[in-house]
């Protein structure tokens, strides 16, 4: 249920840059993930972590360079030497690649957990009996089957995210991008989430976790990027960045948050 049928999910990010009028957001930025990996993100408050998970759904548009996942330019057609601006439709349909997970959950909260996981599959044609046998499946992942009725509002954070989670999950994306996924959790609720996400580094679909919770990157990560100033100053193997960093900026950050 949570593998991935191919090797898909490979995310190339090729010199991107992004401003917000004249701030330079995302600063030349390339990075390539394999399919399947674990890619944590670090790196101080408005250092463009949000802006780069963002613009991987084309939820931002970039202003320079391109990103491609499985050869697919996010949010364009290329004809040629050229690159068109797809269609909002054509959008939404690339989308359901990426499932995005937020800080703050974003679950309707007029809808019940079951109604949650099911109205995206819906909207996608899939039928019914098959959103809801899948939605079954997913609150099995993420320990909360018994939740299925409740309404989403009456949960605890902890147990929101685990369904925003599963939720991510419902139309089956190559790649899944948390931004933040823990940082709004009381402390005590924190390790059933980071549970949930180090299940599905097993599975096969490629994962892109900004976090501070440098404990969890240790243990799951396969990549870790540290990021300051739109840019990406270090970038390596989780035991390269974290253990070994080089540049000093890295250095003084992890003093900082460990
Ligand atoms: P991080 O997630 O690392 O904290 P962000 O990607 O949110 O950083 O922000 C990077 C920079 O871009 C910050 O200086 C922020 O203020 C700015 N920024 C982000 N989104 C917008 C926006 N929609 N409009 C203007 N500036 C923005
Ligand atoms: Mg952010």
């Amino acid at each position: 249920m949570l593998n991935s049928p191919s090797a898909a999910g490979h995310i190339a990010i090729t010199r991107v840059s992004k401003y917000f009028g004249k701030h330079k957001a995302l600063d030349n930025v390339s990075l390539e993930l394999k399919p399947g990996s674990v890619t944590v993100i670090i790196g101080p408050s408005g250092s463009g972590k949000s802006t780069l998970l963002r613009t991987i759904n084309h939820l931002e548009r970039v202003d320079e360079g391109f990103i491609q996942i499985d050869g697919d330019y996010i949010g364009y057609r290329r004809e040629g030497d050229k690159l068109y601006e797809l269609k909002e439709r054509e959008i939404l349909r690339q989308r359901v690649n990426v499932g995005y997970v937020f800080q703050n959950f974003n679950l309707f909260p007029h809808l019940t957990v079951l109604e949650n996981l099911i109205e995206a599959p819906i909207a996608h044609g899939v039928p019914r009996e098959q959103a809801v046998a899948r939605a079954y499946a997913l609150l099995e992942v993420v320990g909360l089957r018994h939740k299925a009725e409740a309404w989403s509002r009456h949960l605890s954070g902890g147990q929101q995210q685990r369904i925003a989670i599963a939720r991510a999950l419902a139309l089956e994306p190559k790649v899944i991008l948390f931004d933040e996924p823990t940082s709004a959790l009381d402390p005590e609720l924190v390790g059933e989430v980071l549970d949930v996400i180090k299940k599905l580094a097993r599975s096969g679909t490629t994962l892109v976790v900004v976090t501070h919770e440098i404990g969890f990157a240790r243990e799951v990560a396969d990549n870790v990027v540290f990021m300051v100033d739109g840019r990406i100053v270090e970038q390596g193997s989780s035991e390269a960045v974290l253990n070994r960093p080089q540049h000093p900026r890295t250095r003084n950050f992890l003093s900082r948050v460990l």
